[in-house]
């Protein structure tokens, strides 16, 4: 649709008017052969109807038409025109090509985007400010959050559901391959291969851990102890295949020779610093596993791992 003539401060020249809506023209396209020269938009809708140049009936298609002569936008461009809100108050008279940006800038749209300032900081409509209500905006917001929140919830728990399902069946398969291995060696590999695997991603997954007092490593735990460190070894994820053996070497009737005797571990005391410890949580215990403590030497570590219970002392 064209510009309103009245919108203009001199009336336009007669070419400059689109036969199809009367107004002056926006965009304007023009007929291959006739020159007869229309709004982009009014010729395109007319030819979805008729096939033909609404001022001679010549056949024409939208894909022929073409634009208008550099001399035509030029006097488009010249004339001035009032501001699409001139009805709200704005009294400016601008160059045809230069509307849009005025139209971007003008104080006077009432759709402008403004900061409410009573506290809420959203962006609103300038004239949507006088009903805007802080309070029913953000309880809006609010519940589009929790909705959105709530669908996370249901995603979570979905993945939740199948990750145990994952488990089970990760766990049928182990307990296949068990009872496989027997027969066949390939299987054998195979399923040391998992279960180390096992070992150094839960290794992996527990908090590394600071011994500050080494003297109150408690080297013979008793039955209790044990039993109440073993919960927590099963309940961090502790792989099941290593967790009594692990526990075995809670006692120093186990322990490698470096760490044996009294006498030994005084002796051997200032290496400890180099254990790399994990936290067996919420408890007094690390866990110093084979695997993350290659580079100790040997007389002080065990394969899989060493349990040691503390006293106290255990960041
Ligand atoms: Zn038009
Ligand atoms: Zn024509
Ligand atoms: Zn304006
Ligand atoms: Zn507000």
């Amino acid at each position: 649709m064209g510009y309103e003539v009245n919108r203009f401060q001199t009336e336009p020249d007669e070419e400059l008017i689109c036969p199809i809506c009367s107004g002056v023209l926006e965009e304007p396209l023009q007929a291959p052969q006739c020159e007869h020269a229309f709004c982009g938009a009014c010729i395109r809708e007319w030819l979805t109807h008729q096939p033909t140049c609404p001022v001679d009936r010549n056949p024409i298609t939208s894909n022929q038409l073409k634009p208008v002569p550099r001399i035509l936008r030029n006097l488009l461009s010249r004339l001035q025109i009032n501001c699409n809100n001139s009805s709200y108050g704005c009294t400016a008279l601008v160059k045809l090509d230069m509307l849009s940006s005025h139209l971007q800038e003008c104080e006077h749209n009432p759709k402008k985007p403004v900061h409410c300032e009573l506290g809420c900081g959203l962006v609103v409509p300038k004239d949507e400010l006088k009903d805007h209500n802080c309070v029913r905006e953000l309880r809006n917001l609010v519940q589009q959050q929790l909705d959105r929140i709530g669908e996370m919830q249901t995603e979570i728990s979905d993945h939740k559901l199948q990750i145990c399902e994952q488990k089970r069946e990760l766990q049928l398969l182990k307990e296949y391959m068990r009872s496989m291995r027997v027969s066949n060696p390939r299987m054998r590999e195979i399923q040391s291969e998992m279960e180390n695997a096992d070992v150094v991603r839960w290794a992996a997954s527990l908090q590394a851990a600071r011994v500050t007092r080494w003297g109150g490593m408690i080297s013979t735990p008793d039955a209790v102890l044990q039993a109440v460190i073993k919960r927590a070894l099963i309940d961090s994820g502790c792989p099941s295949h290593i967790v009594n053996e692990l526990m075995e070497n809670a006692h120093e009737r186990r322990w490698p020779s470096g760490l044996s005797t009294l006498e030994t571990r005084q002796l051997n005391r200032r290496q400890y610093e180099n254990y790399v410890t994990k936290r067996i949580p919420g408890k007094q215990a690390v866990v110093v596993m084979a695997c993350e403590n290659q580079h100790m030497p040997e007389d002080l570590i065990m394969e899989p791992g060493l349990v040691m219970i503390f006293a106290h002392g255990v960041e």
